[in-house]
């Protein structure tokens, strides 16, 4: 006899993810009680040919969604009102938000601007407690931030699946997925419902045979880590069945960074590298301002494409991504790791190896958005015992051969990628890992 599933002990959800339904448009009609309870759209420039990239609730019933482009969705509706978005408005709100929640909990991450973490502690972390929480979180918005603000809540034992958790109702959705309920819970779900799984992910999964939730989950984690032929399978593999990867969550909330939209006239390979260049300076000094040292520089590239690039991309690997300014771009990231620095020629070489390795073509030629993240931070009173940790001075190059070995064959070394002259006296090792993933979704 099979014992019926309970909610045991170590039944727990360890976060909440909070991520506010139709957050423009919500915003608008909150700005604007006379557009509450009627089909609005955000749109970033008044023109027939854009494309929604908010609408409201009472839109979105119509079928009106973010993409939709204006002619269209006026067609559907005459009555449709659209609005120019507000970025700044936006932002405020986002930071009214942040404490309405935190008067409930405290938010670990700001991960958009709409969408926030937040970490249940000890008893916070029982079924019960935590729905009363988000409740809690819910009212608490309602009551401090805006009265047409609602937002849909997962709670779960992992960031990841608190994500997916609040994503599976809306609006005004609370969803909690709990240990016992994983994986098999998750099987109702499409592929692409998985932070992570766009478009082209979605087409790579099924040219290797994987369609849905279920085949999937069938895999083991030797057969997720063959499909996304990365480390990133092992980690999903891991999150669909509530593992929180304590590596990642370190990784991620001990990080600073800058980025930039570009004007106009940077929208060009030298401004692009121009305006990297400054936000690597303004990241280098907050990090010895901070007194930290930082083991890894990732670079994220925005690049701008054509209305029918967008169109041929759309056909062959699904629809472009949108920047809130409604630049259909696409994205490049990378990361670099390597042993803890802090002085900014040093980042600066990181920066250049990932700068040449940046994707070349049609599609990557006006970059028009740069971000510079560094992550990985030590403070600097633990910096050198990091090094050194355990084994004192004679075992520094068993700590160096420990590196070498956990980065392997990829590690390169910095000085033979660049021209003689700009090669610098001191050669730092690192390892480029394809950033793309990570930093879009946390
Ligand atoms: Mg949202």
């Amino acid at each position: 006899m099979s014992t019926p599933l309970q909610p045991g002990a170590s039944d727990l959800c360890r976060f909440a993810h909070v991520d506010l339904n139709s957050y423009f448009a919500s915003v608008e009609q909150e700005l604007h009680p006379e557009l509450r309870n009627r089909p609005i759209a955000v749109v970033p420039t008044m023109a027939e040919t854009t494309c929604c990239i908010a609408a409201s609730y009472e839109a979105k019933a119509l079928g009106i969604k973010t993409g939709t482009q204006v002619a269209e969705a006026r067609r559907i509706c005459p009555e449709m009102v659209f609005i120019e978005g507000n970025h700044e408005v936006y932002a405020e709100y986002n930071h009214r938000i942040v404490e309405a929640v935190e008067r409930a909990i405290p938010v670990v991450a700001v991960t958009s601007i709409d969408e926030m973490v937040c970490e249940l502690i000890g008893r916070e972390q029982q079924p019960a407690r935590a729905r009363q929480i988000a409740q809690q979180i819910k009212q608490s918005i309602r009551t401090h931030a805006g009265a047409t603000l609602r937002c849909s809540i997962g709670l779960a034992p992992n960031r990841y699946l608190a994500k997916v958790a609040s994503d599976m109702q809306k609006p005004d959705g609370l969803v909690l997925l709990l240990p016992s309920m994983l994986p098999h819970v998750l099987e109702k779900l499409a592929l692409r419902d998985l932070p992570g799984v766009g478009a082209r992910t979605e087409k790579r999964l099924n040219e290797k045979g994987v369609h849905t939730m279920q085949q999937l989950l069938a895999l083991d984690r030797e057969g997720v880590h063959t499909l996304w032929g990365s480390v990133w399978g092992d980690r999903i593999y891991h999150w669909l069945r509530g593992v929180e990867i304590e590596d990642t969550k370190a990784e991620t909330q001990k990080s600073l960074g800058h980025s930039h939209v570009l004007p106009p006239d940077l929208r060009h390979v030298d401004g692009a590298w121009a305006v990297a260049h400054k936000l690597l300076h303004k990241a280098a000094m907050r990090l010895r301002a901070e007194k930290f040292f930082c083991g890894s520089l990732a670079l994220s590239i925005g690049f701008a494409l054509t209305q029918r690039q967008a169109e041929q991309l759309a056909a062959t690997s699904g629809p472009a991504r949108q920047h809130f300014s409604g630049i259909q771009n696409e994205n490049w990231a990378m990361e670099a790791r390597f042993n803890d620095c802090q002085d900014t020629l040093t980042l600066l070489q990181a920066m250049t190896g990932i700068w040449q390795q940046r994707p070349q073509g049609p599609l990557y030629r006006k970059p028009f958005f740069i971000g510079v993240t560094l992550s990985r931070l030590v403070p600097e009173d633990q910096h050198q015992l990091s090094l050194f940790a355990d084994s004192g001075l004679t075992n520094l190059s068993n700590a160096m051969d420990k590196l070498n070995m956990k980065y392997g064959a990829s590690t390169l070394h910095f000085g033979g990628m660049m021209p003689a002259r700009e090669a610098a006296p001191v050669r730092i090792s690192f390892t480029q890992i394809p950033a793309k993933y990570g930093i879009e979704f946390l």
